[in-house]
């Protein structure tokens, strides 16, 4: 048997390989599953194509097997399976990809869901093993090979036995150290845990024996633990099924197992895309705002999943801010993975998809708006705020995706109410959409600076978020009509048998009023815009008494 070393610039690599490609060492797991996986697509694709071979789905799958006393952990696949050549060049070679070769030699298209591209995946082994052993037999070859290594200095191959065609390989998982444990990859919970993470939806089942326990026979209280062998993934991803398939409740359940929240969800988007980028994506309209969710602690982004293996749990790229309530998953053949299978190299596949999802998100909401009222005003008490930053920040770059969106509380309606729904009601004389400030709707009712403006008949917004002028100054008029504030100084209401007798009338006690408030005040006016009160503010410029509270408390 002859030792074979690795070029020395395998060596290198593999030493970077396996201490700083990946971020988490449990990934091993996702890279040696989805080899497996490609070996069985391999053998169905064959079988496609040549009228020799059956492909009978039952009689493939994966297996993954822990020894806790030898420390050693298996996976097994009835997949392809390596010749010796194979296993030189695959396993021997750093950074070459038997499944990229099969996908070429085979002109399969991007589409083909054959995972492996990199050829590294297999050495993130190393990460948890002090020794890999691949025991293999290939399709069509009577002989099978082992190929055994401790890592970066070198391989052995020689022959050996193995009744069925496939790849077993067996790790053994290093000793604990002070700052590592490795026990947990022998640990039954803890293995069937990424699995579920990463490979929940690759398409052949993975079995794992799994100790349950039950009662004893003829014993009313004793119990006994016994071994079973189940398929731990769930194979079929949900959002590949047709919608009509689907119900409600399926949708429902997708959310609480992905934990995507503890609410149930108001609304669900279920697409897929064949085009320049295809994908299927689920997402979701929380109901409730998370507890988190206006702190600097909430992350957003969506799932990202690529042919099915989770690629990334938070992609955040894939939703705006101001959607960033939105909740769930993108799985798409087209990304350009970088080496690790973590991040992304080029974000061009993932624009477009954002692009595409960004406006079904949008019309998602319109629908609800126009459709199920109630539903989307629970939407907007929990999210709205979020709408209002969005047409805030950015300079209003996004005021045209949101001002439909938005709602506010109307003095005549006594309901949240949408712009447009404004605009249709205003009695043609009315020249602006008038809105008032203050900390809450009771307060704002009884604000003196409405009163001119309610009693000719016109609605009034109120705004009790502070966000809410900020983002209508963004806006500055709604189908051609500008916003104004009650309490600016003209309303744009004749005044008109004007207050000049008034005024001169009283110019002694105007001149000591505003000796007395000095500073505090520019001037002081009659007014014909009061009723029921004495006195009134009003404001000159763009900046209401609102905004000058906000502004002032705002650390410079
Ligand atoms: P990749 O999967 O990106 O090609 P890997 O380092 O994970 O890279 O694997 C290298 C190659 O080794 C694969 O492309 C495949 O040809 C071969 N290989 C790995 N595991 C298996 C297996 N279980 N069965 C058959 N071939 C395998
Ligand atoms: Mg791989």
């Amino acid at each position: 048997m002859e030792k074979k070393l690795f070029k020395a610039e395998s060596k290198r690599l593999l030493e970077m390989m396996i201490n700083s490609i990946y971020s988490q060492k449990e990934i091993f797991l996702r890279e040696l599953i989805s080899n497996a996986s490609d070996a069985i697509d391999k053998i169905y694709y064959k079988a496609l194509t040549d009228d020799s071979l059956s492909f009978n789905k039952d009689s493939y799958y994966i297996k993954v097997a822990a020894d806790k006393e030898n420390r050693t952990l298996t996976i097994t696949d009835t997949g392809i399976g390596m010749t010796k050549e194979e296993l030189e060049s695959n396993l021997g070679i750093i950074a070459q990809s038997g499944s990229l070769a099969f996908k070429t030699e085979n002109e399969l298209k991007d589409e083909h869901e054959i995972i492996g591209q990199f050829g590294v995946g297999f050495y993130s082994a190393f990460m948890v093993a002090d020794e890999v052993t691949v025991i293999t037999k290939a399709l069509g070859s009577d002989e099978a090979f082992m190929w055994q290594s401790a890592g970066a200095d070198g391989y052995t191959i020689e022959s050996t036995q193995k009744d069925s065609v496939g790849t077993e390989i067996t790790l053994k998982i290093k000793e604990n150290t002070e700052e590592e444990n490795y026990d947990e990859y022998v640990e039954e919970y803890r293995l069937k845990s990424i699995i579920k993470k990463y490979s929940d939806f690759i398409r052949y089942p993975i079995k794992m024996d799994v100790t349950e326990s039950r009662l004893k026979e003829g014993s009313e209280n004793e119990y006994e633990e016994y071994q079973e062998e189940q398929t731990i993934n769930s194979m079929v991803p949900i959002w590949r099924k047709n919608k009509s398939e689907l119900t409600d409740e399926d949708y429902e359940n997708f959310y609480a197992e992905k934990h995507y929240g503890f609410d149930k969800p108001l609304a669900h988007i279920h697409t897929s895309v064949d085009g320049a980028v295809s994908y299927h994506a689920i997402l979701y309209i929380p109901e409730k705002t998370p507890f988190d969710y206006y702190s600097k602690e909430y992350e957003k982004g969506l799932e990202l999943y690529s042919n099915g293996v989770l690629i990334m749990n938070k992609c955040a790229d894939l939703l705006p801010d101001y959607f960033s309530f939105v909740k769930g998953m993108v799985d798409s053949p087209d990304l350009s993975l970088n080496i690790s299978r973590e991040i992304l190299q080029h974000d061009r596949q993932l624009k477009r998809i954002a692009n595409n999802i960004n406006k079904k998100i949008k019309s998602e909401l319109q629908n609800l708006l126009k459709n199920d009222r109630d539903k989307y005003v629970t939407f907007y008490e929990s999210f709205g705020r979020q709408l209002k930053y969005g047409v805030y920040s950015d300079f209003g770059a996004n005021k045209d995706v949101l001002q439909d969106l938005l709602m506010f509380y109307s003095s005549k309606e006594k309901k949240l109410v949408t712009l447009d729904e404004y605009i249709s009601r205003m009695p043609e004389d009315q020249k602006y959409i008038y809105y008032a400030s203050g900390e809450s709707n009771e307060r704002i009712e009884k604000l003196p600076q409405t009163e001119l403006v309610s009693e000719k008949g016109y609605e009034i917004l109120y705004f009790t978020d502070e966000v809410d002028e900020f983002a209508i100054k963004m806006l500055m008029s709604y189908k051609e009509k500008e916003f104004k504030s009650v309490s600016s100084s003209d309303l744009g209401i004749d005044e008109k048998e004007k207050t000049e007798t008034e005024e001169k009338e009283n110019k002694d006690l105007f001149d000591f009023m505003k000796n007395i408030l000095s500073d505090k005040v520019k001037d002081v006016r009659a007014s014909k815009r009061l009723r029921s009160h004495p006195v009134c503010f009003s404001t000159d410029g763009e900046v209401t008494i609102e905004m000058e509270k906000i502004l002032s408390a705002m650390p410079d």
